[in-house]
């Protein structure tokens, strides 16, 4: 791939934002196979209809049909040999019958209508590819590394976590890192969706990917390349691409029994009128033109373009949707489970009082090291900004929902879920069995938490229900302000699965929301499991069906309305092409439908129906579904 990036990150005066690649209609070889059998056609057309003789339009027409037949041909006994039915070999056996009967132009028709709506297929999955895709290219392949006061360009694969880039005016970011110094305003579109810049100072985050503003930037990576949440964002969007949605798989598994159906009739349809002695062609005619409008090519193509035009759109507004199965599964949902820590809230607590010995910090510092938890970076970070020293330890255990464990100094420390209502969330440190103090640690509401649990309530018809670990004085504070009442507090991880059981069973469909270990159960119990991506810890990335990246609560009763619009596609879809293939059906065996027009009724609608699923592409469906439409 020719990178005028690749120019870009080492003279900033050349730094333009990459082209956006997509696509152009004469780089497929569908497209240009298609052409070819088009002009080869257009000029047969007049000599024959001009009355030549047939060695002036003959091989012409076969120019016409070799052009526009071989691939699809080739792929349907490719198919037939492993023993099932290819549409496309339909469409080819029709055209070669219209032309055994001498209607050349009939068959030609047929092949260029079909090579030309194969190829605008071939387009629109490719731009739906492509759309993806180009949030990869979006990166750079250099970077300026500094190396002490020298600057050096290197290849962003060869990036260290740990490395300082320098980012100048204008570029875009090589890596996910932190800001050390500078600030300017990043334009994080390609990640968040979001069209007004962010402003970045020293500690922020950024990504690889974005566009960066007016100032020069020095940044810490990170993140490995691979890891980036851009290259992450691509990985599971082609994983979710190569996974089939229910609906597609029933739908295939009737293709071939209804393809073979259409096979029988066809015969049928040729050699019964043909033993009470009517005429060959209008019965091979009528037969052909039967095969074809019967063919279930529009039904096959109207599941799968919604989903993934949809698992796009999300992906490119900061919602990672892992399959079609979950795409379609999203918009079924209709009872929300939202956990607090780290989920309604921002997963960042501050300790705000120890109370008993001051000293008990220290220890339980030393042994929240080890642990992933938020409430574990809060307790070692107030032990650091009191400047105490934290020792060493061993032994580290953890038991998610509960707290955790070491040996610090040759004592046994634990750091565990106090019991008893507090209006904070409230956690005892535990020294060689006897209590010596309480760290009470509050966190805050996600911005947007109330918003979003609005339009979750709009959405399935029922308010969340808030399932926590934390005490009920704690989940009381924080489920008020969010609009939440119904609250379960002091749950184990299995308390969360069995609450989810228990709805499963009087047959709701469950989404749960969460973020820590604690909620990788119920995530995976779930109907749908939604992980908060930023505070998230892996095993939650891992377990769930879709991955909030930038943590944004609002993003998910979104991506639910899209999946329901992408499920109201599908019906549509299917509708048109059920009365599309019926209505020429009817026509074909009731009256006399002209195979040209048959044929262009056929691929009409086939082509309408892709097309239709494109629709969830565009940037306006995912604001309709921030709107809740
Ligand atoms: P939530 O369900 O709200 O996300 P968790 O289940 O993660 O909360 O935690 C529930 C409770 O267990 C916390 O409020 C805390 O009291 C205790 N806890 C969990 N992990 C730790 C830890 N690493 N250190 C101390 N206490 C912990
Ligand atoms: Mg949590």
């Amino acid at each position: 791939m020719a990178s005028p990036v690749l120019d870009s990150a080492a003279t900033p005066a050349a730094a333009a934002p990459p082209p956006a690649r997509r696509t152009r209609l004469s780089e497929l070889p569908e497209v240009r196979w298609a052409a070819l059998s088009a002009l080869a056609f257009l000029c047969a057309l007049p000599l024959d209809l001009a009355g030549a003789p047939a060695w002036a339009w003959g091989p012409l027409y076969a120019v016409c049909y070799t052009a526009g037949g071989w691939e699809p041909g080739l792929a349907g006994l490719r198919a037939l040999r492993e023993r099932s039915l290819d549409v496309d070999l339909l469409m080819v056996v029709a055209a070669l019958g219209a032309a055994a009967i001498g209607q050349y132009l009939d068959g030609g028709l047929l092949i260029v209508i079909f090579a030309c709506s194969g190829a605008l297929e071939a387009l629109a999955t490719r731009r739906t590819a492509d759309s993806v895709r180009g949030l990869l290219d979006l990166a750079p392949e250099k970077a300026v590394r500094l190396r002490g006061s020298t600057e050096e360009a290197v290849d962003v694969a060869a990036l260290r976590v740990g490395d300082t880039v320098l980012v100048r005016p204008g570029e875009r970011l090589p890596a996910d890192g932190t800001v050390l110094h500078g600030a300017s305003d990043v334009d994080q579109a390609t990640i968040t969706g979001e069209s007004l810049p962010a402003s970045k100072a020293p500690g922020d985050e950024v990504f690889a990917g974005t566009l960066n503003g007016t100032g020069a930037l020095r940044v810490r990576v990170d993140k490995d390349a691979g890891e980036s949440v851009i290259a992450r964002i691509v990985a599971l969007v082609e994983e979710a691409s190569a996974t089939k949605a229910p609906t597609q798989l029933f739908i295939e598994k009737i293709e071939q029994r209804y393809s073979v159906g259409v096979v029988v009739a066809t015969l049928a349809l040729f050699t019964v009128p043909l033993l009470f002695g009517a005429d060959l062609t209008t019965t091979l005619l009528r037969a052909m033109t039967f095969m074809i409008v019967a063919s279930p090519c529009a039904v096959v193509l109207a599941t799968m373009p919604p989903l993934l035009s949809a698992i796009a759109t999300a992906g490119r507004h900061g919602v990672l949707v892992k399959s079609a199965v979950v795409m379609e599964r999203l918009g079924a949902v209709d009872r929300v489970a939202l956990d607090k820590t780290g989920t309604l809230t921002e997963g960042a607590p501050r300790l705000v009082e120890v109370r008993g010995e001051e000293s008990a910090l220290a220890l339980a510092a030393a042994a929240e090291r080890s642990s992933e938890h938020p409430l574990a970076r809060a307790i070692v970070a107030a032990a650091r900004e009191r400047g105490l020293r934290i020792p060493a330890a061993s032994d580290f255990s953890s038991v998610p929902g509960e707290g955790v464990r070491a040996t610090v100094q040759g004592r046994d420390v634990r750091v565990r879920r106090a019991d008893g209502s507090h209006a904070d969330t409230a956690v005892e440190v535990v020294v060689d069995g006897a209590p010596v103090a309480v760290l009470v640690l509050a966190d805050r509401l996600r911005d947007g938490a109330p918003e979003a649990v609005a339009a979750l309530t709009r959405l399935t018809g029922t308010a969340p229900t808030l399932l926590t670990g934390d005490n009920a004085g704690a989940a009381a504070r924080i489920a008020a302000p969010a609009g939440l009442t119904d609250i379960r507090s002091g749950l184990l991880p299995q308390d969360k699965v069995a609450a989810v059981r228990e709805w499963e069973r009087a047959g709701a469909k469950v989404l749960v929301v969460g973020d820590g270990v604690n909620d990788a159960p119920a995530l995976a119990a779930a109907h749908t499991g939604v992980a908060m991506g930023r505070a998230g810890s892996d095993l939650a990335l891992e377990t769930a069906d879709a991955v909030v990246v930038r943590d944004e609560l609002s993003t998910v009763p979104a991506v639910m309305a899209l999946s329901r619009r992408a499920r109201r596609l599908v019906v549509q879809n299917l509708v048109i092409a059920g009365t599309c293939i019926g209505a020429l059906v009817v026509w074909d065996l009731a009256g006399h439908l002209p195979l040209p027009l048959g044929v262009a009724g056929h691929e009409g609608s086939t082509v309408l129906v892709g097309l239709n699923g494109l629709r969830l592409l565009r940037d306006a469906a995912w604001r309709k579904a921030m709107a809740g439409e």
